[in-house]
């Protein structure tokens, strides 16, 4: 499966492996012709990537991954086409950096509960940018033979529910959709079918979301079964959402999730970049 649209992908910015100009390289070699930088609240890796993709032809809109929460649930929610220097988005993010901060503290003192050794300074090593989240944890964990996998790490520390898995301190839903509305972009639910939610959960947070000014819904997402491309495609429809592409690219190591590597959108989903200039001649 592979698209010439990618609009979900992460760089050294956040917790992706490439710099931010290997990630556009990256993206190029594999096809993709619109991209989009999202990395987890920050505008970091922004202008190398622009600058990179501007020499390459290849075209790209701003992006985001928000993290906020809904009814005390962690969700991500991505902004695209936004500026990138409005000052009240720059201070939130601000903000969001210091909550990020603040929970890789708390997510070290609770492991340490757990009986691991205090792993925050291993852990920003880790992360290379300054903040470092749960799979900069994950990797210091297997690097240091406490577990021997990434998804053992989630799966006894990390994951929903446990010791790791701190969400206090993130804002609202509408808040985060809010900060990219008003910088001119647009909102979208990110990978809707990774929050284990049941259907009604998902119609509700989608309501919420319309309501809060969010436009679309990530419908084609990597390594997803076809069935779940069309559930989101129809709850898309229903609701009257843009729907979005994206391979949520973090490392080549990652396989299933390569940039470019996802299906299409539906042909009965309406594109969140229908209307943008920089897709147009672009088929989806
Ligand atoms: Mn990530
Ligand atoms: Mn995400
Ligand atoms: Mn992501």
């Amino acid at each position: 499966m592979r698209s010439v649209i990618d609009l979900h992908c992460h760089s050294l910015a956040s917790d992706g492996v490439l710099a931010p100009e290997a990630v556009v390289d990256r993206a190029y070699e594999r096809g993709v012709r619109l991209l989009a930088l999202t990395d987890h609240d920050t505008l970091g890796g922004q202008l190398a990537a622009m600058e990179r993709a501007q020499c390459l032809g290849v075209k790209m809109v701003s992006g985001i991954e928000l993290s906020c929460l809904w009814r005390r649930q962690s969700i991500h929610v991505l902004g695209y086409g936004f500026n990138t220097v409005e000052p009240a988005l720059i201070e939130a993010l601000r903000g969001q950096k210091q909550r990020r901060l603040e929970r890789a503290g708390e997510i070290a003192q609770r492991l340490e509960k757990q009986g691991l050794p205090n792993l925050l300074d291993a852990a920003i090593t880790q992360s290379d940018s300054d903040v470092p989240g749960r799979p900069h944890f994950a990797q210091v964990m297997v690097d240091s033979g406490l577990v021997s996998s990434h998804a053992e790490a989630f799966k006894k520390y990390l994951g929903s529910g446990k010791a790791g898995d701190v969400k206090n301190g993130w804002p609202a839903l509408e808040t985060v959709v809010q900060w990219i509305v008003k910088a001119g972009g647009q909102a979208v639910i990110a990978h809707p079918r990774k929050y284990n939610m049941t259907l009604t959960r998902l119609r509700e947070l989608i309501d919420d979301f319309k309501a809060s000014g969010g436009e679309g819904l990530e419908v084609a997402v990597a390594g997803q079964k076809q069935g779940e491309t069309g559930l989101l495609s129809d709850l898309c429809r229903r609701s009257d959402l843009l729907g979005s592409v994206g391979s949520d690219f973090h490392s080549p190591q990652f396989r299933w999730a390569d940039l470019g590597s996802v299906a299409s959108l539906p042909d009965s989903v309406k594109p969140i970049w229908h209307d943008w200039s920089v897709a147009e001649g672009l088929a989806g």
